[in-house]
């Protein structure tokens, strides 16, 4: 491909909306535009990086014994009333209605989809295990659309379905998807960890996300410091011990005190002349229509996810105050809350609660607190969960060392969905016993377009993308640096014409404009090999190599010009 001729907007500029350098890179090298927010034309060289990455998709999920289908973007309201999730997705998911006034959803995720496909066509326990997946564009209504591709509300997503007969067969097939999501990454160029996740609205127990570490994630994961425990979990899941900061002061009685207008933890522990550790925080979620008080140690933050897991609801939030209000006989009150004397429907204990000596509760009364409470003496029956999120500094789960914090965008994920989807929409088979079983199922998600934006992260320098070989929109950039120049032209020509033959991709910037401007484009869209043919060392015999991803570039004979350029190819990562 010739420059002149190619549609590559490269822009010195960078977008005024761009957080992360993923985004400014992608607009600037011309790799895509935007139309609207969180949506994006792909502009040729995004659209030919991004057919790579789903190329390498393809084939190692094909590899797998997965194959591919292509679902439709539209589905009916009703098979996501079957799940429930026309209720639970909430404002994220895509809605519409057709010309007879009928719901339909733009689909963000098809488990439902494919649900329905398989309880139609797959009846015996002969046809499994089935796996199908699609590339295909998914729509979420996202709250805050960012970062570009990667928190767009139009985004290319692989999305996989494994169906099974027996919990066993699943768990052997999302080992196999474990490996292949590591085999892709890998193949991408990308640096991604394999950590314990948490399954969300989406259902199932065991869940695993593929992340690339990055500091501008979105995710916080936990990495035990102890290399060979090998520990690590997003924030949402991770599990330790929080170190304990009480003293060995003795219990005194408690007793009730004025605090008026202190509703926060800050504000009534810095008026008791308290820590923040020292008091009791409470906080008050609605669990679809139940209400749970949870009390945590008042440095720390509480989990909603670890909440969601011990009250099996639908839909786990803070309660807004009209909920609070139609509660009102739990005697809760809001900015004073404290664990005696109230009757929510769900009175949690995190663990940390136990660590606080003479603590601060609120009183359940406007503008009181009661100080010196000690929970297993006053509140002998109280049980205690996990319900932290982890920080940095906590004890690892499995071996006790502390846990470090690191970032990272989550690329894809894998769930163990088990029955939650064959139940509610009843998708049944027959197993070899001639019973009808609910299939036992898991998902496999990766987001494309994301991957591109996370490899644009891990590989990037001050100038530009720094494209490793597997999914770079052109193999060799050749530059000749004066197209007036015959022999240059001449050498340029023979080299685009040898290294096609030999099955390379090659872009060669054909455009009369001064070397200076030449050079800051090839570092911005960034082709692993950039090959200089320049009138000042032609007379020489020599022509300049340089791979993107050094910074010193060589003269190498134009003779033999053609297999070294290869070979330095071949070494380029
Ligand atoms: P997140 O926590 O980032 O919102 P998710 O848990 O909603 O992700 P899934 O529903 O499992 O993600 O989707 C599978 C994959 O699709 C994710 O791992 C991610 O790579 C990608 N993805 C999800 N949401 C978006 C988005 N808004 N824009 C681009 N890619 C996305
Ligand atoms: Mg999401």
């Amino acid at each position: 491909m010739r420059w002149k001729n190619a549609f590559i907007p490269t822009m010195k500029e960078t977008p005024k909306d761009a957080e992360v350098i993923s985004h400014v890179l992608m607009i600037r090298s011309g790799m895509m535009r935007k139309v609207g927010a969180g949506i994006y034309e792909y502009l040729p060289l995004g659209w030919k990086v991004i057919r790579k990455v789903a190329d390498i998709v393809r084939q190692e999920m094909n590899k797998s014994l997965a194959q591919e289908i292509l679902m439709p973007v539209l589905s009916s309201s009703e098979l996501w009333m079957e799940t429930g999730r026309w209720q639970v997705y909430g404002k994220e998911l895509m809605r519409l209605k057709d010309r007879h006034d009928h719901d339909y959803v733009l689909g963000p995720t098809h488990e439902e989809v494919i649900t329905d496909l398989v309880r139609r066509e797959v009846h015996s326990y002969r046809d499994l295990p089935l796996c199908l997946y699609q590339i295909q564009t998914k729509f979420r209504d996202e709250v805050r659309p960012r970062f570009g591709v990667m928190r767009g509300r139009e985004f290319l997503m692989k999305d996989a379905y494994s169906f099974h007969s027996t919990q066993e067969d699943l768990e052997s097939y999302y080992q196999v998807m474990a490996e292949t999501y590591k085999r892709i990454f890998n193949k991408c160029g990308l640096d991604a960890r394999l950590v314990v996740g948490h399954s969300g609205a989406i259902g199932g127990k065991i869940a695993h996300e593929l992340m690339v570490l990055a500091d501008t994630g979105e995710s916080l994961i936990l990495n035990c410091q102890n290399e060979s425990c090998g520990y690590t979990a997003t924030n949402e899941t991770a599990e330790g011990t929080v170190p304990k900061t009480s003293t060995d002061e003795a219990e005194q009685p408690m007793e009730k005190v004025h605090t008026p207008g202190k509703e926060s933890i800050e504000d009534v522990a810095a008026f008791l002349n308290k820590k923040n550790c020292q008091a009791v925080k409470a906080l008050l979620y609605r669990c679809d229509d139940k209400l749970a008080a949870v009390f945590i140690r008042g440095d720390r933050e509480m989990n909603p996810a670890k909440l969601h897991n011990l009250v099996n609801a639908l839909e786990v939030e803070i309660a807004l105050p009209d909920f609070l209000e139609s509660k009102k006989e739990s005697d809760v009150v809001a900015g004073y809350c404290g664990p005696l004397g109230i009757k929510p429907d769900f009175l949690f204990f995190d663990i940390t609660v136990k660590d606080i000596k003479n603590g601060i509760i609120g009183a359940n009364e406007k503008d009181y607190h009661h100080i010196n409470f000690n929970v297993e003496r006053d509140c002998p029956d109280a049980k205690f969960y996990d319900l932290v999120v982890q920080q940095e500094g906590d004890l690892c789960p499995k071996c006790g060392k502390p846990m470090q914090t690191v970032r990272g965008i989550e690329v894809g994920n894998i769930f163990q969905l088990g029955t939650k989807y064959s139940k509610s929409m009843n998708a049944k088979f027959l197993d070899t016993d001639n019973k009808e079983k609910y299939f036992v199922m898991g998902c496999y998600g990766l987001g494309v377009t994301r991957t591109v934006a996370a490899a644009i992260e891990q590989n990037h320098d001050d100038w530009g993308i720094i494209w490793p070989r597997s999914i770079a929109p052109y193999d060799i950039l050749i530059q000749p640096l004066d197209v007036k120049d015959e022999k240059v032209m001449e050498i340029t020509n023979t080299l685009e014409k040898d290294l096609i033959e030999k099955g390379y991709d090659v872009l060669v910037d054909d455009r009369d404009a001064k070397p200076g401007f030449k050079f800051k484009d090839a570092d911005l869209i960034g082709t692993p090999l950039r090959v200089t043919v320049s009138p000042r060392s032609l007379p020489d015999g020599k022509i300049e190599i340089k791979r993107r991803c050094d910074k010193k570039s060589e003269l190498i004979n134009v003779d033999s010009a053609l297999d070294k350029i290869i070979e330095i190819y071949n070494s380029c990562p």
